[in-house]
């Protein structure tokens, strides 16, 4: 499998990496994003006995045809069955409307399928280097705990977060500091922004960088998107017709795990595009101008992104094509109020607790179905509704919420951090000696 950047000054001959090197850098220099080269259709064999096989087979199958042999078959079915070892059930409210559930990973949001299968790729692309593969995060909250999750216990690899001191929930606090092992918080007295200057500065110092084998668990990675398939796969073949996927958007790394599938030949009716009030490719699709913009917080936090980052590789998708873009994909904004009303009302219908992020998602595919009443919509619950235990108790009271036991036994775990000041220079010498 080979890749190219979307910034390619020639796209006729673009400079091609392979699979281990686009993983391992995550960005290309150009600052563009990697692409396949190709992506393979399934054969008919495939779709012949799709339905019939078990997950496993099926993800082994999806996944080893995109690769192209880049990660040995054995090796591949390893990785797979340990990183995915978690169920994405889908329950059925009623015929139009199934939940697509990505909650039931460690950190109980969809993150924990990229981020899973990325650290165990990443720990066997540098298998024969005896050196530690150190990940270097800056995190706002949600993603570095997902990574850390991730890399926890894979030989070989050490995490190192920067997070901002005071200014991260506690329970995400817990999620970065209560680990131990190979992952090490380092406790910023500053704000994010400080913390992704720290990271990128070490990035930049060459010796540091070298000395430490640096890596980047950045969410672009296109090692994150190959995960995100198959759930996509699996909750289709559930169903007798094609369905309408509805996905809550905010860098649109999900929507395009989807593209990836669909132009693998996965069969689906249309792909709604769910925002909160950060609208720029709902937007897009309406208007063909594509304006990015400062974000805007809301109840749906992991959405609030004012210039998704897989815009790029969306357009690409389509051959820049907008017309085209539109013809698959529909785009429905909605704001707070909007998602309070709808998560009262999925309670009250159907007695389901959604979050915040699956109740945008609910909107846009009520907008749909005013208009295609037949058909069935798999709307993607991209987190549990006990990481957002406010907004629930303020719409449904305080006694619906089940907290699930991986969150509940994290609020008695000590915490573990190590306090750093705000300055490059801070981090690019404790690097140098732990
Ligand atoms: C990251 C995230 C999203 C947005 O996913 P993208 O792939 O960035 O569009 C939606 N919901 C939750 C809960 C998330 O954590």
């Amino acid at each position: 499998m080979r890749l190219y950047s979307t910034n390619s000054p020639s796209h006729g001959h673009p400079d091609y990496v392979e699979f281990g090197e686009a993983v391992l850098r995550s960005l290309p220099a150009d600052n563009g994003l990697y692409m396949p080269e190709n992506i393979p259709v399934l054969d008919d064999g495939f779709w012949q006995e799709w339905k019939t096989l078990s997950f496993h087979d099926m993800a082994c199958r999806v996944v080893s045809t995109l690769l192209q042999g880049a990660i040995p078959e054995d090796t591949l079915n390893e990785i797979i069955g340990d990183a995915l070892n978690f169920p994405a059930p889908v329950v059925t409210l009623d015929n139009q409307h199934r939940v697509l559930e990505l909650f039931h990973g460690p950190t109980l949001a969809f993150k924990d399928f990229g981020a899973r299968f990325m650290a165990r790729v990443m720990a066997w692309l540098t298998r024969d280097d005896d050196h530690t593969l150190t990940v270097l995060v800056a995190t706002s909250g949600d993603t570095g705990g997902a990574v850390a999750s991730a890399f926890h216990n894979v030989p070989g690899t050490r995490v190192i977060i920067l997070y901002p001191s005071g200014k991260v929930s506690g329970l995400q606090e817990k999620q970065l500091t209560a680990l131990g092992g190979n992952i090490t918080a380092l406790e910023i007295d500053g704000s994010f922004d400080d913390c992704q200057r720290m990271v990128k500065a070490a990035f930049l110092d060459e010796p540091t960088a070298r000395a430490c084998n640096l890596t980047s668990a950045n969410s672009i990675n296109i090692s994150r998107l190959i995960p995100q398939m198959l759930y996509y796969f699996e909750s289709a073949r559930q169903l007798e017709t094609p369905p309408v996927f509805v996905i809550p958007s905010g860098n649109f790394g999900n929507l395009t795990a989807l593209l990836l599938a669909t132009h693998m030949g996965l069969p689906v009716t249309q792909i709604v595009a769910a925002t909160n009030v950060n609208d720029v490719v709902p937007e897009y699709l309406k208007t063909s101008q594509y304006t990015p913009r400062p974000s805007v917080a809301t109840l749906s936090n992991a959405m609030d992104v004012g210039a998704p980052s897989n815009f790029a590789r969306m357009r690409e998708l389509f051959g820049d094509d907008w017309k085209a873009m539109t013809e698959n994909i529909t785009g429905f904004a909605s704001n707070d109020v909007g998602t309070r009303a709808a998560i009262r009302e999925v309670y009250e219908k159907w007695g389901y607790v959604i979050d915040p992020h699956g109740a945008v998602g609910y909107l846009a595919a009520k907008a749909w179905l005013a208009n295609h009443p037949d058909d069935t919509t798999i709307i993607l619950e991209t987190a549990h509704p006990a990481k957002f235990p406010e907004t629930i108790a303020e719409e449904l009271g305080p006694d619906v919420l089940e907290i699930p036991e991986r969150l509940a036994c994290l609020a008695s775990e000590p915490k573990v951090s190590i306090p750093m000041a705000a300055e490059p220079d801070a981090l690019i010498a404790w690097l140098n000696q732990a």
